[in-house]
C-alpha cells in the first residue's frame, strides 16, 4: 500500500476519563470488537490502587502492567486503530498530557451518575491547547444516572465543550431500555448481559413510526419523540468539521461494562474520527504525506529488567515510512542512530516491526540516548513543539543521604527525570536541586527506585513553594535586571530553561507587576 493509503487507514487516539468511569471496561470492549482479545477480562487496569501507596511491589508491578497496555493496536473495519492509554492515576497526570500530545483524538467516558469530575476537567484543558477532537462517551448507563439533558449541560459548563447528542438514552437505571441512535437513525434495545458481543439493531428512520411503540411501549416512545424534538430544535444539524476542529463533541450513552453502545461508538468513530493529522516543528509544519520520515518520543519506560539498564522509548511516527535498522537523525545529538530492536504493539503482544506508518506508535528499544521530546527525522533539524511540562504541585528538595554515592544519585534523578517521572529545577546559585512533582506519590517512587536501580539514597526536603514558572522577556536588558533582582529565586529546568520559583500567590502578583517586561508562564510551551 501507499503512504497515502497507509495513512487514511489509520486512527490513532487516547481515551480519558477520571478514575473509575470505565476506561479500562470501555477499552477491552474495543478490542473484543476489533478481535484483538477474546474474553473479557483480559485487559488489567492500569490503575494504582491506593493500598498501593506503601506497598512498592505493587507499584511496581502495576507499572510493568501499564506498559504492556500502553500502546494497542487492533484492526477494525479496516481500519488500523492505535489506543493509547493513559495513567487513571492523578499523581501521573503529567504522563497523560505528553500522551495526548501523541494522539489525533479522544474518547472520554463519563459517570452518569458522578457526571464531570475534577480530573476530567484538567485534561479537557490539555485537549483545549491543541484542539484536540473530542467523543464522549457517558457510561453506566444501567445505574441510577442523572438526567441526560442535565449532563450534557454540565459538559459544556464545566469543560467549556459545545456537545451534540448522536445518540439519545431511553430511560436510565433500571428502566434503562436501550438508545435510539440518531447518528445511525435505529433504534438498540439493552439487553445486561457481560457476554454478548452486539446488540441488535432496529432499524427506525423515522421516530414518529408506531413501530417505535411496539418496542419500548407509550409511554417511552413519546418521552423519546419529546426528547429527539427538543435536541433538534436546541443542537444544529451535527458537522463533522466542527468535530475536527474541536469546537464540538459528539456525545453518545451506552454501558461499557454491558458492552452496550460500544459498538455504535466505535462505528461513528471510525467514520469521523481524524486520519494522522499534521504537526508543528520549529521550522515549519510537517503533513504525514510528507515522504521522509520524521516522530518524536513522548514516553519512556526504564529499566523493566532491572539486570539490564534498557528503556523503550514510545515513539509516534509523524510522517513517511519508518524503517527498521535505517539511520536516522537524532536531532538533540546531532548524530545519526539505528534502531534494530523495534516493537509494535498489537493488542497485548509485542512483535519486532520493519515499518511502520503515520499515527503509529512503536517502541525503540534504547540503552539512554532517548528522552522525552525528542525528535527523529531523515536529516532536517526541526524538533516537533508541543510537549508541555505544567508548574508542579509540589516541591522539594533533594538531600543526598550516602555521599559516596553521589554519581549515582545525579544519574538516577537525570535518568528518571527523562523518563518524565517528575521535574527537576537546579537553582543558579548554590545549585540546590527541587524535585517537582503533581502528587505524593511521584516522591515515593523517585525514592524507591532510585534506591532499586542506582543505590543511592535521598531524603526530600520539604519546600514552600508555590509554583514554578517559565519566564521570558522581549529584551535581554530586562531579563539580566530581573535575575540581577531576584537571583536567589530562578533556576532552570532539565532543558535549561530559566525559571522563576514563586513562594507565594500573592508574592507572585506582587514580583509580577514591579517587572510588567517579564512574561511568566505556567507551561513550558509558550
Ligand atoms: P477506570 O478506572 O476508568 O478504568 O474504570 P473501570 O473500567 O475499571 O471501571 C470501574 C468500575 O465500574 C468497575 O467495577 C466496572 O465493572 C464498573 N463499570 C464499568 N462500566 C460500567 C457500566 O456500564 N455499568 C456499571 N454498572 N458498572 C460499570
Amino acid at each position: 500500500m501507499s503512504l497515502v493509503e497507509e495513512i487514511k487507514k489509520r486512527r490513532t487516539f487516547g481515551i480519558i476519563s477520571h478514575p473509575d468511569a470505565g476506561k479500562t471496561t470501555l477499552t477491552e470492549k474495543l478490542l473484543l470488537f476489533g478481535g484483538a482479545i477474546q474474553t473479557a477480562g483480559a485487559v488489567k487496569s492500569n490503575k494504582i490502587k491506593d493500598h498501593a501507596r506503601s506497598d512498592w511491589m505493587e507499584i511496581e508491578k502495576q507499572r510493568g502492567i501499564s506498559v504492556a497496555t500502553s500502546v494497542m493496536g487492533f484492526d477494525y473495519r479496516n481500519k488500523r486503530i492505535n489506543l493509547l492509554d493513559t495513567p487513571g492515576h492523578k499523581d501521573f497526570a503529567e504522563d497523560t498530557y505528553r500522551t495526548l500530545t501523541a494522539v489525533d483524538s479522544v474518547i472520554m467516558v463519563i459517570d452518569c451518575v458522578k457526571g464531570v469530575e475534577e480530573q476530567t476537567e484538567r485534561l479537557m484543558e490539555v485537549c483545549r491547547m491543541r484542539q484536540t477532537p473530542v467523543l464522549c462517551f457517558i457510561n453506566k448507563m444501567d445505574r441510577e444516572g442523572r438526567d441526560p439533558f442535565e449532563l450534557l449541560e454540565e459538559i459544556e459548563e464545566k469543560l467549556g465543550l459545545r456537545v451534540h447528542p448522536l445518540s439519545w438514552p431511553i430511560n436510565i437505571g433500571k428502566n434503562f431500555k436501550g438508545v435510539y441512535s440518531l447518528y445511525e437513525k435505529k433504534l438498540v434495545l439493552f439487553e445486561a448481559s457481560r457476554q454478548k458481543l452486539s446488540s441488535e439493531k432496529i432499524e427506525i428512520s423515522d421516530i414518529e413510526s408506531p413501530e417505535l411503540e411496539q418496542y419500548v411501549g407509550e409511554k417511552d416512545a413519546a418521552q423519546l419523540r419529546e426528547d429527539v424534538e427538543l435536541i433538534n430544535g436546541v443542537y444544529e444539524d451535527f458537522d463533522k468539521e466542527e468535530y475536527l476542529a474541536g469546537d464540538i463533541a459528539p456525545v453518545f450513552f451506552g454501558s461499557a461494562v454491558n458492552n452496550f453502545g460500544v459498538q455504535e461508538l466505535l462505528d461513528c468513530f471510525v467514520d469521523i474520527a481524524p486520519e494522522p493529522i499534521p504537526r508543528e516543528t520549529e521550522l515549519r509544519e510537517i503533513e504525514p504525506q510528507d515522504p521522509k520520515f520524521s516522530g518524536f518520543i513522548f514516553k519512556i519506560h526504564a529499566n523493566m529488567d532491572p539486570k539490564h539498564r534498557n528503556r523503550i522509548a514510545f515513539m509516534r511516527v509523524c510522517s513517511g515510512k519508518f524503517e527498521r535498522s535505517k539511520p536516522y537523525l537524532h536531532i538533540r545529538h546531532d548524530k545519526k542512530m539505528k534502531f534494530s530492536n523495534t516493537t509494535a504493539f498489537m493488542a497485548q503482544d509485542k512483535e519486532i516491526v520493519d515499518e511502520a506508518w503515520p499515527g503509529d506508535i512503536i517502541g525503540l528499544y534504547d540503552t539512554g540516548n532517548l528522552k522525552i521530546g525528542d525528535t527523529l527525522t531523515e536529516g532536517e533539524k526541526g524538533n516537533y513543539k508541543g510537549i508541555p511540562s505544567f508548574s508542579p504541585e509540589m516541591f522539594r528538595e533533594v538531600v543526598n543521604k550516602d555521599a559516596m554515592k553521589t554519581k549515582q544519585l545525579e544519574k538516577g534523578l537525570s535518568q528518571l527525570m527523562e523518563e518524565g517521572l517528575a521535574q527537576l529545577f537546579t537553582f543558579e546559585m548554590g545549585s540546590r536541586k527541587v524535585v517537582g512533582v503533581v502528587g505524593q506519590l511521584q516522591f515515593e517512587v523517585i525514592q524507591f527506585r532510585l534506591k532499586g536501580e542506582y543505590g543511592a539514597s535521598c531524603d526530600f526536603r520539604p519546600m514552600n513553594l508555590y509554583k514554578a514558572c517559565w519566564i521570558s522577556a522581549e529584551n535581554e536588558k530586562d531579563m539580566d535586571a530581573f535575575i540581577a533582582s531576584k537571583g536567589r529565586h530562578i533556576a532552570r529546568d532539565k532543558d535549561g530553561k530559566l525559571v522563576f520559583m514563586a513562594e507565594s500567590r500573592a508574592w507572585l502578583q506582587m514580583v509580577q507587576d514591579n517587572f510588567p517586561n517579564i512574561q511568566f508562564h505556567f507551561t513550558s510551551e509558550f
